[in-house]
């Protein structure tokens, strides 16, 4: 008996959001229909819909724990399949903000993979679910609306679901409606990604568009994947190189993954491009503030070509500040928010959101069971909260760099202070480190980082730094006088 009592429920997009959306909606809703623009690959292959698949990806302990809780034997599978790097954040080797973090065994395994591989492990045990169906290659144009155009009873499939549309047609309003399959629905979710279309489908359905709120950052990544050098041992599974912003804005990553391989991925902040030709990306890895992603891959062998992706801006729909929105539409995923993806946080602020979802589901058969009207306001309210934390996070790093555009938070100059501060201290206090770690995969507040042990250690470095300085001063000023 599904929870809620609703009847059928569509998704469109059937990525991570929609896949994760899907076996949500599967514990509420009689039947859910998954509706998928790609031909979806039936091994772990990227695919166009989804083209950052080709880059590297790391889930963050908040997102693993929310795929645990929906995929239960999800995590403990795939380990025992000895396809998968697993390994504990003593395995990973990270110069950031000019310091090596400290290497501690945490107890916290992590299971290391390809976005693509991941997205087909979670579809593969998706298709168990018996009241989910998948439909491949079918485009959503449109949302239908009932007659008193306040509630979303549908959706409209491109060329009666037989295929794509082209490009005209996506953007046409006038496509011809016979030529569309109506799928009728009580509840239809938007996991399209961040090209999503719900903006102008909620226009021409009469209804305001969110406001949208974008931090320009320019970040361009390059990628190949490699089967390591056999006569060399490394002490790590995953290095990442990060700059000191704003005085640098190269990084680089060597994550080992599925089948005995690594992905490496260089990026360039605000127009600093990695290149995507041999000669190019070795010297770029060069450059990085330390060689060793360099000195890993010049004797690697390529198993693939170098491809690259640009992310021009971290951009943030804010569906829970709109006025009037319809019921039996909801937003999850990029589609609602999507963050510069050096941090690692896309994927699990998506799971953390479509978990909210089935909260709100909970929630709503307690007071209005099967009946969905006001759900959006509940929703995009708990959306917008987890939402603020990531942002924040995110969009504050950026601004390290002058060339970042948007709207700045408030406090974006202390807080970069500070957690500069709190990053150069994570490569000598154990307990901040840890802390650091907790916050920065999205398992512990970001309040935490204020307790008064952390705030006493960052006055005290400040205050040795700042006597450091004076004192290197004093004796520049001694020698000069002798
Ligand atoms: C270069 C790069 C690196 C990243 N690295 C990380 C990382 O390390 N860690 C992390 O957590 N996140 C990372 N991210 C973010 C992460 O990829 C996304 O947050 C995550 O994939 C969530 O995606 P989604 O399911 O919401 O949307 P998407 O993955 O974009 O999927 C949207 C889906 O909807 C389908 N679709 C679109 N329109 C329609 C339509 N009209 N009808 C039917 N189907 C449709 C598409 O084909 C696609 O399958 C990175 C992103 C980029 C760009």
């Amino acid at each position: 008996m599904p929870q809620f009592g609703g009847k059928h429920a569509v998704v469109i997009g059937g990525s991570i959001a929609g896949l994760l959306a899907g076996r949500i909606l599967a514990e509420h809703f009689d039947y859910v229909t998954i509706l998928e623009r790609d031909q979806l690959p039936d091994d772990g292959g990227a695919r166009k819909g989804a083209p950052q698949g080709l880059h590297s990806h790391i889930m963050l302990k908040a997102g693993e724990l929310v795929i645990a809780k929906w995929f239960p034997d999800f995590y403990e599978e795939l380990n025992a399949s000895g396809e998968v790097p697993v390994i504990d954040s003593a395995d990973i080797n990270w110069f950031h903000y000019g310091v090596w973090r400290l290497r501690v065994r945490t107890g916290m395994p992590k299971t290391l993979m390809t976005r693509p591989y991941f997205e087909w492990k979670i579809r593969e045990k998706l298709v168990n679910q018996p009241n989910v169906t998948i439909r491949q290659q079918c485009e959503v144009a449109g949302l239908i609306v009932d007659e008193s155009g306040n509630r979303v009873t549908g959706v409209k499939i491109g060329q009666k679901g037989k295929g794509k549309m082209t490009a005209a047609e996506r953007h046409s309003s006038d496509v011809d409606p016979d030529a569309m399959e109506h799928l009728s629905a009580d509840l239809v979710v938007d996991a399209s990604g961040r090209g999503s279309q719900t903006p102008n489908w909620l226009e021409a359905i009469g209804f305001p568009k969110p406001e949208e709120a974008a931090v320009k950052i320019d970040i361009g990544y390059s990628t190949r994947l490699y089967e390591p050098p056999k006569h060399k041992t490394f002490d790590w599974q995953f290095l990442l190189v990060y700059p000191k912003a704003p005085y640098g804005s190269k990084i680089g990553f060597v994550q080992a993954i599925e089948h005995n391989r690594w992905i490496v991925t260089l990026a360039g902040c605000v127009g600093d491009y990695p290149p995507n030709d041999e000669d190019g990306f070795l010297e770029y890895a060069k450059q990085l503030d330390r060689p060793d992603v360099y000195e890993a891959i010049k004797d690697a062998k390529p198993l693939t070509p170098i491809k690259i992706h640009r992310f021009p801006a971290s951009l943030r729909r804010r569906y829970e500040k709109l006025s009037r929105f319809p019921d039996g539409l909801l937003v999850v995923g990029d589609a609602v928010s999507s963050f510069n993806p050096v941090y690692g946080q896309g994927m699990s602020v998506t799971a953390m959101g479509v978990n909210a979802l089935d909260e709100c589901l909970q929630e709503q058969a307690m007071y209005n069971k099967g009946n969905l009207a006001g759900l959006h306001r509940r929703y995009f309210r708990k959306v917008a909260k987890i939402v603020d934390a990531a942002w924040l996070a995110a969009v504050t790093e950026d601004f390290r760099y002058p060339q970042a555009q948007g709207p700045k938070p408030f406090g974006t100059k202390l807080l970069n202070w500070y957690m500069g501060k709190l990053f150069e201290l994570a490569s000598v206090d154990q307990k901040i480190y840890f802390q650091v770690i907790l916050v920065q995969n999205l398992v512990a507040s970001p309040r935490t980082l204020f307790s008064p042990y952390i705030i006493r250690q960052v006055l005290k470095s400040n205050f040795t730094k700042t006597a450091e300085k004076e004192n290197k001063s004093i004796a520049v000023e001694m020698n000069k006088q002798a």
